[in-house]
């Protein structure tokens, strides 16, 4: 077999969502699996909807996932350029090609009489396919459109006999009938390429052996075989992906919460996890394997194991493999990965001394198993940074507000005031001990501590936040506790 090439080639009208970065993933992997080409086209024809800043933002997704290309934008390649809007001149060329043939001809139709074409079809109940009116038309009808400043499209010149077979790898083989297509237009009055054209020619040049895309242009596919076949190209293989639903089963889209993949990068989804998800997504190995790393997917990945049913995006489910690649990163990678968020957020200053990056690995170490995603890590971690302690009410009026809550913490102060060497060991006793003085359950003793120094009422483990708090902080936070409480019975008082 020759060599495997692939391509993933987005629209830049946005950015790359979850159903994208799953057939880009999809396609690398195909193509590593097999030792092949990953092309990157940019399909940026739509002058309308293409942006330069979605561009941007679909490469950035591309690189943060890992999925690096081969051949496309800031890499080139042999068959370039790699952007559409490049290789006006190539569809031209195959446009007018196919016009000396005569599979393909001028249409002068303005959009009245389309939209005329299409009433009465519908009036009658037929399909509103274009009519083929133009197919024939004599040199002098031709002359006097143009006179009227009619400008044509080019339409394929459709063939409506028998059937056309998509031998798709995943749906099997699938029988569209020609008489359902149309002459459908490849060449727009302004120029530009429609889609089903442009995809056939560049595939074509690219030398793309297998399209794996979206279910979704499964019915665009006998258009674009007829086109191959027109022009004496290699029709490459087809593998159509199932669609993604939300967990309404309805296809996934922005109601659903967060699809696009720079969304997930922002609230701190590990790219390991995204990959690991997305290929789940209608691909699986066997009924018991979930957690696959890159290296093991390229191995694994087969598209004769792709589902034809559609798949359900399940965000817990992404959490939860986030959560645990989370707690396999070392702390160092730990580390070299949130700082840029600690930074963000204000927690730690641009320099970061190694005092400091001792605190915050400190920090990451209770915290690491807590986590979901990096980006939990801004809530969880506050009041180890910031100054002022935001208490949450609910916890403040069930904990520190209850009958001995202030008599506990008066009667630590002294004691963590007092520990020798302040640290989360010999904190403990002091815990300990105060539990055993009152005969009450422990968790009595540590919940107003809790409230008191990070405002929740829960932390990791109290000895080591305080621990990492250090003596000064955690027992001003006390001293500031207890006068929260004597704030609130003096108000009592009075209101009384
Ligand atoms: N630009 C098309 C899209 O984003 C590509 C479809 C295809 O892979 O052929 O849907």
């Amino acid at each position: 077999m020759n060599q495997v090439r692939v391509r993933f080639a987005p629209s830049p009208t946005g950015y790359l969502h979850v159903g994208g970065a799953r057939t880009a993933l999809f396609n690398y992997l195909y193509a590593k699996h097999h030792h092949g080409v990953f092309v990157l086209r940019i399909e940026d024809t739509d002058l309308a909807r293409s942006t330069e800043a979605s561009t941007r933002a679909i490469l950035d997704s591309m690189a943060y996932l890992g999925l690096d290309w081969d051949e496309g934008p800031e890499k080139g390649g042999d068959y370039g350029p790699y952007f559409q809007s490049q290789r006006l001149e190539l569809y031209k060329e195959y446009a007018e090609k196919l016009l000396s043939m005569g599979r393909a001809y001028e249409c002068y139709c303005t959009p009245e009489e389309l939209d005329q074409i299409r009433q009465e079809a519908a009036a009658q109940g037929r399909d509103p396919k274009y009519d083929g009116r133009c197919r024939n038309l004599t040199d002098t009808q031709r002359r006097e459109f143009v006179r009227q400043g009619r400008k044509p499209v080019i339409r394929f010149k459709a063939d409506f006999e028998g059937t056309t077979l998509v031998d798709d790898l995943i749906r099997g083989q699938v029988i569209f009938d020609n008489n359902q297509l149309d002459d459908f237009v490849i060449i727009k009055s302004d120029g530009m390429p429609t889609y089903n054209f442009a995809v056939v020619i560049d595939d074509a040049l690219m030398r793309i052996t297998h399209v794996i895309r979206g279910e979704d242009h499964l019915s665009n596919t006998p258009k674009q075989i007829q086109i191959y076949q027109a022009l004496g190209f290699a029709v490459p293989q087809f593998a159509h992906i199932p669609m993604i639903l939300g967990p309404d089963r309805t296809r996934l889209s922005k109601r659903h919460g967060a699809t696009s993949v720079g969304q997930f990068q922002e609230e701190g989804y590990l790219a390991e996890a995204m990959v690991n998800y997305l290929a789940l997504l209608g691909w699986a190995y066997d009924d018991s394997q979930t957690i696959f790393s890159k290296t093991e997917l390229i191995e694994k990945f087969s598209l004769s194991k792709v589902s034809k049913n559609p798949a359900v995006f399940d965000l817990a489910k992404l959490q939860w493999m986030n959560g645990v690649y989370i707690r396999e990163l070392s702390l160092d990678e730990l580390y070299q990965r949130t700082l840029p968020l600690f930074k963000s957020w204000g927690f730690v200053p641009q320099e970061v001394g190694s005092e400091l990056e001792a605190k915050v690995k400190s920090v990451l170490r209770v915290l690491q198993e807590r986590v979901k995603t990096l980006a939990d890590l801004k809530e969880a971690s506050c009041y180890f940074f910031q100054d002022e302690v935001r208490y949450d009410e609910k916890a403040v009026s069930k904990v520190l507000f209850k009958e001995g809550a202030a008599e506990i913490l008066s009667s630590l102060l002294p004691e963590l005031l007092a520990v020798k060497d302040y640290t989360q060991e010999n904190l403990e006793p002091v815990f300990h001990k105060a539990q055993e003085q009152r005969q009450c359950k422990l968790a009595d003793v540590i919940q107003p501590v809790r409230v008191a120094v990070t405002g929740t009422n829960v932390s990791p483990g109290i000895y080591d936040v305080l621990a990492i708090l250090g003596r000064a902080r955690a027992c001003q936070r006390i001293k500031d506790a207890l006068a929260l409480i004597k704030s609130r019975q003096e108000g009592q008082v009075h209101d009384g």
